[in-house]
């Protein structure tokens, strides 16, 4: 008698499907009534148009493959000459004109109403899509204040920094239908510091753009090479100087000889070219006055810091919807994971952070919207630091926790498929670049010493007052510490108090009473563990879950593990552990 034996070894079963052709706006409620709340009746049809677009299978397979296929550099061709370019997949450049196309680089400087609001939403959702591709698009969003230093240089190359089309070639700024711009100040022996930088500036010529120089030194970090211009850092007489740096040359369109040394290999961000860079007598012209390049680059500085709040809050949005869809198929101990009351914990406990995250940077880009307004002022200049500081310091602990959700398949990149493990790559980033977590800390003490934070930081609390006994204390408390101006090590500690204040204050307002009150019990009255899934018992799980599922009900669900392979248990982990 012959046994017969099946070729097949097994059949694949729970293993949920991915999440992808779903709505990033419509399928998100915190962001939706984030917007509502700082833009009352804001028209969102664009927003929920761009959502679809970024949630389908076609812009995630680009986003795969411009990490995938990283950037190249080519510095010479091949008779030897300098050519200093970076070629990228054409992947990368899909997602560039997607990104002007949506005018995530510039509408806000000629749209009318909301406009800073309303990009810092596309930002967030295109975030969740690929964020390395945002990075020279957040530097030309960011520069067009400082640009303003020089009106000659402003009047021709701000038009092409709002345009909505892509030109990718290297060539005179004039033949471009739009162009994109970076900077450069982090050099070898300095990044937080940049009263180091060594690069020289010598006097060269008046010309119609004004004060002309040669420049002669290195920048360290030099994002996006293949940006048509910078803003750069470097040392006249009279000081640390701004100025403006085109790769192609006015006149003759020769290439202004900045050297691309090598690209960084870098942890994530892997779409992105991040490049170190010599300049050889390059020709730059003075932006702002000499000596004071440190105010002029930071105009810029600040609104970079508005997209690392921004981009981290998209990451961790992006993070927690492909946890929910995943506990919401996966079966473990006869349940789905979703059921399972410790992962019900863990995930509720991601969406009050996703959530509160996208309340404060929203409200932040919102304060860029009314810069007549003396209170819009102050936020700006307070929260830029806040958000900055505190969103991007969850954002590495929020992905882990996210990652785990998934078990062994969150840490497996396969193809770049593995979009969780892409994620946790990236999202120290936001962290560390345009000024750590330190610097931020201090720059939130220089901020108080500069206007009456105390009081409108006391107005932006007020509505919340008498709404949770936790927040009163911390409220009350508030305005005083930041009057007495913290000392340098007590800095971060304030910039976390004041992040959850306003945090907790915005979500009094936006959203559901069972999100603010967990988020008052966990985070500030102290009734929280150092990890995430430490929330109260007594809190409203499921109400939290379900505002934050990225498709439909958690219960619209149904599990992927067939009936005659679940075996219900009680206790589940240890009655079935030998
Ligand atoms: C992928 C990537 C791309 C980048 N792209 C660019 C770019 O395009 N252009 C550009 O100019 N730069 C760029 N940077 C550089 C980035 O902005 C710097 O790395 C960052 O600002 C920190 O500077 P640093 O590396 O010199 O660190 P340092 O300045 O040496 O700081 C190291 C640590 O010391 C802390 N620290 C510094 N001073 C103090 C203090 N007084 N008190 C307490 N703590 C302090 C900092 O918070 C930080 O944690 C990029 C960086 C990365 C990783």
């Amino acid at each position: 008698m012959t046994h017969e034996v099946s070729p097949m070894t097994h059949e694949v079963f729970n293993q949920p499907a991915p999440l992808v052709n779903y709505n990033l706006f419509t399928s998100n409620r915190a962001m939706q009534d984030a917007v509502q709340f700082n833009a009352p009746g804001l028209d969102v049809a664009e927003l929920a148009e761009f959502g679809a677009l970024l949630g389908t299978s076609a812009m995630q397979t680009h986003a795969r493959l411009a990490n995938l296929h990283t950037p190249q550099l080519h510095t010479h061709d091949r008779s030897g000459h300098r050519i200093d370019q970076v070629e990228f997949h054409p992947s990368y450049h899909v997602l560039m004109a997607t990104a002007v196309g949506a005018g995530l680089h510039g509408a806000p400087w000629t749209n009318g109403p909301h406009a800073h609001l309303r990009r810092a939403a596309a930002f967030m959702l295109f975030t969740e899509l690929e964020p390395a591709t945002l990075c020279p698009i957040s530097m030309s969003y960011a520069v067009a204040p400082a640009l303003q230093g020089n009106t000659a240089i402003a009047a021709q190359w701000l038009p092409l920094l709002a345009s909505r089309q892509y030109d990718p070639e290297l060539k005179l700024f004039s033949r471009k239908p739009g162009v994109t711009m970076g900077m450069g100040m982090t050099e070898k022996q300095g990044g937080s510091d940049v009263r180091a930088n060594t690069t020289q500036a010598v006097f060269e010529a008046d010309d119609a753009w004004g004060r002309r120089f040669r420049i002669t030194g290195h920048k360290w970090f030099f994002s996006a090479p293949m940006c048509d211009a910078f803003l750069i850092l470097a040392q006249t007489a009279a000081g640390l100087s701004c100025f403006f740096l085109p790769r192609v040359l006015p006149g003759d369109e020769a290439l202004n000889p900045i050297r691309i040394q090598r690209l960084k290999d870098k942890l994530g961000n892997k779409a992105n070219a991040s490049s170190e860079v010599e300049f050889h007598s390059a020709s730059a012209w003075l932006v702002g006055e000499e000596g004071r390049g440190i105010q002029q680059i930071l105009e810029m500085g600040v609104m970079t810091r508005l997209d690392c709040a921004l981009g981290t809050s998209g990451l961790m949005r992006q993070a927690l919807c492909i946890a929910l869809n995943h506990a919401s198929q996966r079966s473990a101990f006869g349940k789905r994971l979703i059921e399972q009351p410790l992962m019900k914990n863990v995930l509720a406990d991601l969406a009050l952070e996703s959530e509160a995250a996208t309340a404060l940077a929203l409200r932040l880009a919102h304060a860029f919207d009314d810069p007549a307004s003396t209170h819009e002022s102050v936020m700006r200049r307070l929260l830029t630091p806040v958000s900055k500081y505190w969103i991007c310091k969850r954002g590495s602990h929020f992905a882990q926790e996210a990652m785990e959700c998934l078990g062994g398949n969150g840490y497996v990149e396969e193809g770049g498929e593995g979009i969780m493990a892409r994620i946790y790559r990236e999202m120290p980033l936001n962290s560390i670049w345009e000024g750590a977590g330190n610097i931020m800390a201090l720059d939130l003490l220089r901020a108080l010493r500069k206007a009456d934070v105390g009081a409108a930081l006391a107005q932006e609390l007020a509505p919340a007052r008498g709404a949770h006994p936790a927040l009163d204390r911390l409220v009350t408390g508030l305005p005083a510490r930041v009057e007495d101006m913290a000392t340098e090590v007590e800095a971060r500690r304030l910039a976390q108090d004041v992040a959850l204040a306003v945090q907790a204050a915005l979500l009094f307002q936006s959203a559901p009473a069972e999100v603010f009150n967990a988020f008052c019990d966990s985070r500030i009255a102290g009734n929280w563990g150092q990890a995430f899934g430490t929330l109260a018992a007594h809190t409203d799980f499921d109400a939290i879950i379900d505002r934050a599922m990225p498709t439909g009900h958690s219960h619209d669900y149904t599990s992927l593990t067939p009936a005659s392979h679940l075996t219900p248990t009680t206790t589940p982990f240890l009655e079935s552990t030998p």
